[in-house]
């Protein structure tokens, strides 16, 4: 019962600091003594290694998504000159 109680507890305690683990973010950093304790804790719980994955997973998007190459003005500008051809009417 107490391990449970533990478990649980570890488990909400994993649970808000999983996102700073991933980012490594400078400005929220995780002591080493909490990198090891999550690591530890991850390592032993099916919930929470799940927990990981997930997240993993949506940075990998997330990274993807912003990696991609950003638009060329220059498509932007013809294509509202485009758009402002066709809504006064100078295009066919
Ligand atoms: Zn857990």
């Amino acid at each position: 019962m107490i391990g449970m109680l533990r478990q649980m507890i570890t488990c909400r305690w994993t649970a808000r600091r999983i996102q700073r683990y991933l980012d490594a973010d400078p400005a929220a950093p995780l002591t080493p003594g909490e990198i090891t304790r999550l690591e530890e804790h991850v390592a032993g719980c099916a919930r929470c290694r799940e927990a990981v994955r997930q997240h993993r997973s949506m940075h990998r998007a997330l990274s993807l998504w912003q990696g991609r190459r950003p638009v060329d003005p220059d498509v932007v500008d013809r294509l509202g000159a485009v758009l402002t051809d066709l809504s006064e009417g100078r295009r066919p």
